[in-house]
């Protein structure tokens, strides 16, 4: 995989930070704090770039640290040594510069790991398993948040599911259900929810669009679902939705006025959207 531009930036970053900090080790002659500096360019490196890249710039860090760093360095474990003499406390010095820098870098690749990790979790949480997409545990703490905030919802139920299972048989149903919210995903912009929430009920909520904006959806969405057979296994189904469209500030009265016009979609003969301002 090549690298994200994301850890191209920090790797560029993390370098020149570390040959900037290095120079002015080298230019001016101990400045107290100085040390300290050179945990920038290392924790930059612990949260994106790769370990052993990471034990490099650390190393880099401390050969520089101990070549200009002097006897006595403030930071250093070795004053402890002063008495033991001058070889002793450099050796002491050099290692717990080197120990002191690599430890910090790992220290934060290990916590900045957990967190990813409990994030990944978190997710797994929110999502449903067989489309990818939102669930209901994500609605409910997408409602939380946007709660009396200017939304658009749409309620989509795909038409004559129970015929596709009859016919194809379920595993077929699971892939059409697979295939309609990877069609809807690219619909919405980032921060929108689009959540399985039933069987085949999918609910698209769109943050702060007007009625225009999710008029031009649900038609989309309408169109994307329609669009082209699905395939799955020993042919391909023709699907379509119906959708009901309500604009408000989001409670659960606007849900159950999409859902309303769901019904009227559903009764004015399906494969189209209603919205509940603007009947068929
Ligand atoms: P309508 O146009 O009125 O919506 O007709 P419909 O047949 O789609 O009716 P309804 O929405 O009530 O049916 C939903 C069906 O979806 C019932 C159930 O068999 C099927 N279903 C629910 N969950 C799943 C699932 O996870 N996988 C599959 N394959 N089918 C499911
Ligand atoms: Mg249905
Ligand atoms: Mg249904």
């Amino acid at each position: 995989m090549p690298p994200s531009p994301l850890r191209k930036r920090t790797r560029l970053i993390a370098w020149l930070g570390a040959a900037v900090v290095i120079g002015l080790d080298a230019l001016i002659a101990t400045p107290v704090g100085l040390p300290v500096l050179y945990f920038v360019p290392i924790v930059m490196a612990a949260m994106r770039l790769p370990r052993a890249e990471l034990l490099l710039l650390a190393l880099v860090c401390s050969a520089a640290r101990i070549f200009f760093g002097p006897v006595g360095d403030p930071l250093s474990l070795a004053r402890v040594t002063f008495t033991v003499g001058e070889d002793a406390q450099l050796v002491s010095n050099a290692v717990s510069t080197v120990v002191g820098y690599v430890g910090a870098g790992w220290l934060v690749v290990t916590l900045a790991t957990q967190q990813r990790a409990i994030r990944a979790l978190a997710d797994e949480t929110e999502r449903d398993p067989l489309t990818g997409l939102a669930n209901r545990r994500a609605l409910e703490l997408f409602q939380l948040e946007e709660a009396g905030r200017l939304a658009s919802v749409l309620a989509l139920d795909l038409d004559h599911f129970k015929r596709i299972n009859d016919t194809h048989g379920h595993a077929a149903g699971d892939a059409v259900l697979r295939e309609v919210a990877r069609r809807l995903s690219p619909l919405v912009r980032q921060g929108d929810l689009v959540a399985r929430v039933g069987g085949e009920e999918i609910l698209v909520i769109l943050k702060g669009a007007g009625d225009a904006v999710a008029h031009r959806v649900a038609q989309s969405a309408c169109e994307a679902v329609r669009g082209a057979p699905v395939e799955v296994e020993g042919g391909s189904v023709d699907v379509t939705t119906s959708v009901g469209v309500a604009v408000g500030p989001l409670d659960d009265a606007l849900l159950a006025r999409a859902d309303a016009a769901l019904y009227a979609a559903k009764a004015a003969g399906r494969d189209r959207w209603v919205s509940d301002t603007s009947p068929a």
